[in-house]
């Protein structure tokens, strides 16, 4: 349930209400907009009698949700929520790009690739150091060491770093980690969800292979209803019958994720498409389609990378590619 307040009301009748709603056993989420003032009641909200709500002074309107998620839902929060990663934003009209090598190799690797992608205008730092891999015999990441590698790099070139966490016992690694990464594979990994909620990290929720808008936003609520409202949003190809593509990426999950939640979303046309060449095709036609931001893998030598090559740019490619991108953002910032 969701209670809409009357502008400009009084602490004391807010307060009355307040009593009123937690006296049920409820738990009130305030979202203040510019304007209006918005609880979301989160509970046994059954036990509410909407009528008798309704005609609390401090009340201008009692909405039911039918959605099963709350906190993540465009009524609960009108505005476009803005992501703030060490001063640097995403949503609400902020676009940024993540960039950067699949997995962290070696430390020439990493800074090299690092120094690359910032000199593009790339705004934060990606590198898997625990990679999810289908076979149990491929390159696995460098764990912690990775992590370091990773952190020398945000170091050496001010970028905020993004990286994946693929287990709740690796989560004190994390500390200095400015996004954590939760993968396709374990976006309803409830445990891990769970912790990552009762952190104030911004989360970089990635859509699973196989699950629906509704199933990635009660992943995102999962996160919120535990604390932890920086949660943005990623559609990174879902499976389909189609084989010609690694997976086909699913652009019409950003116009129908805008009308059903406030979090700002980023896509991912690397792992998409799996294919480097379409990568600035699907990047451009994301900014189209109204992305907040997008996630490019870039190796330093593609050729020989330990994970994901074939969908990784080179840095001259990236660069490239950057300059249609920041175009395409102000064009299509002009055009709304
Ligand atoms: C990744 O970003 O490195 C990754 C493994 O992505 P996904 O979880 O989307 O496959
Ligand atoms: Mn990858």
């Amino acid at each position: 349930m969701i209670l809409i307040l009357n502008q400009n009301v009084s602490e004391e009748l807010k307060n009355d209400l307040r009593k009123e709603v937690t006296s049920k056993g409820l738990k009130i989420h305030e979202s203040q907009g510019e304007k209006t003032t918005i609880w979301g009641l989160v509970g046994d909200t059954t036990r509410i009698d909407e009528d008798q709500i309704g005609i609390h002074p401090a009340v201008s309107e009692v909405k039911r949700i039918q959605k099963p998620y709350k906190l993540a839902s465009r009524e609960m929060h009108p505005e476009d929520s803005v992501v703030e990663i060490c001063g640097r934003k995403i949503g609400g009209g902020h676009f940024d790009v993540i960039a950067g090598p699949c997995s962290i190799e070696t430390k020439e690797q990493i800074i090299e690739v690092a120094n690359d992608v910032k000199n593009s205008g790339a705004g934060l730092l990606r590198g898997g150091a625990f990679k999810p891999r289908t076979s149990p015999y491929s390159f696995q990441g460098l764990h912690g060491q990775g992590l370091e590698l990773l952190l020398e790099a945000k170091k050496a070139t001010r970028l905020p770093i993004v990286t994946e966490l693929m287990s709740t016992s690796h989560i004190e690694l994390f500390g200095d980690v400015d996004v954590i990464q939760i993968g396709a594979r374990n976006m309803q990994n409830f445990e891990l969800l769970k912790e990552v909620g009762k952190l104030k990290t911004p989360i970089l929720l990635k859509r699973g292979l196989a699950n629906t808008l509704d199933e990635l936003l009660m992943s995102a609520e999962y996160i919120m209803a535990g604390g932890n409202e920086n949660v943005i949003l990623c559609e990174r190809g879902i499976r389909t019958f189609e084989t010609s593509m690694r997976n086909t990426l699913d652009l019409s999950a950003i116009p129908m994720l805008k009308k059903k939640t406030h979090l700002p979303i980023v896509i991912d046309p690397s792992h998409a498409a799996g294919l480097r060449w379409m990568v600035e095709p699907l990047s451009l036609a994301a900014i189209a389609a109204g992305a907040d931001g997008l996630m490019i893998e870039v190796h330093n030598n593609p050729e020989k990378a330990l994970c994901d090559g074939a969908q990784s740019l080179t840095p001259a490619d990236f660069d490239a590619l950057m300059k249609k991108i920041q175009k395409s953002v102000e064009f299509f910032r002009e055009l709304r």
